[in-house]
């Protein structure tokens, strides 16, 4: 991002974050609930770099981050290396893994370690200046966008470039070159 680059003063994060009204929802995992297969096949429906995680679907509370890549590369070596898990292992992501029954499934594979416990995220009322401001400073390559502690969306740094483009089409005179 080129710091002549500036925004238009009345873009928020609202107007660049995806998913769009008419997109798919945002691809997210659960921090416990999910199996190995249902993150892998999360994960190979789409192309997304990253997944936020929440602590559960109905309180869409963000956790953390976690790389497609470190996903699959963890998942995969699990499988090789790890004695008993499969497609209905448990995932997860938790300090503290949920009790075992001794008699109950095999342990989860625990992921914590993979996650980034501190994106950087925004409200979905931040200026867009600011945020492209800190992605600059911090060269962050996403952050996530929150409403009321509750995960809403994501900007990667080419859905800002991109808007930026759109602005520079729409209207010119909004962008100061300097
Ligand atoms: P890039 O923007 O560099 O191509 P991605 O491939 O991760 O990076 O994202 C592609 C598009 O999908 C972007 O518009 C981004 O905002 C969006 N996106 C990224 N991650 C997710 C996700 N987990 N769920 C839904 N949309 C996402």
């Amino acid at each position: 991002l080129e710091a002549k680059e500036e925004f238009d003063h009345s873009s928020l994060a609202v107007d660049v974050m995806r998913p769009r009204r008419s997109d798919p929802a945002l691809a997210m995992l659960t921090q416990e609930g999910m199996t190995v297969g249902e993150v892998e096949a999360l994960v190979e429906s789409t192309h997304y770099s990253g997944f936020p995680v929440v602590v559960s679907q109905e309180s869409q509370r963000l956790v953390g981050f976690v790389l497609r890549r470190d996903l699959l590369i963890s998942i995969d070596n699990a499988r090789k290396r790890q004695e008993g898990v499969v497609s209905a292992s448990h995932v997860v992501f938790t300090e503290h893994a949920p009790p075992q029954a001794e008699d109950g499934p095999a342990p989860p594979l625990r992921l914590r370690g993979i996650l980034d416990l501190s994106p950087f995220t925004v409200t979905d009322h931040t200026p867009m200046d600011i945020t492209v401001d800190i992605f600059r400073k911090l060269g962050l390559r996403q952050c996530l966008v929150t409403h009321n502690g509750r995960l809403l969306g994501i900007i990667t740094k080419k859905d800002i470039l991109k808007h930026m483009a759109q602005i520079a089409n729409r209207d010119p005179d909004s962008i100061l070159f300097n």
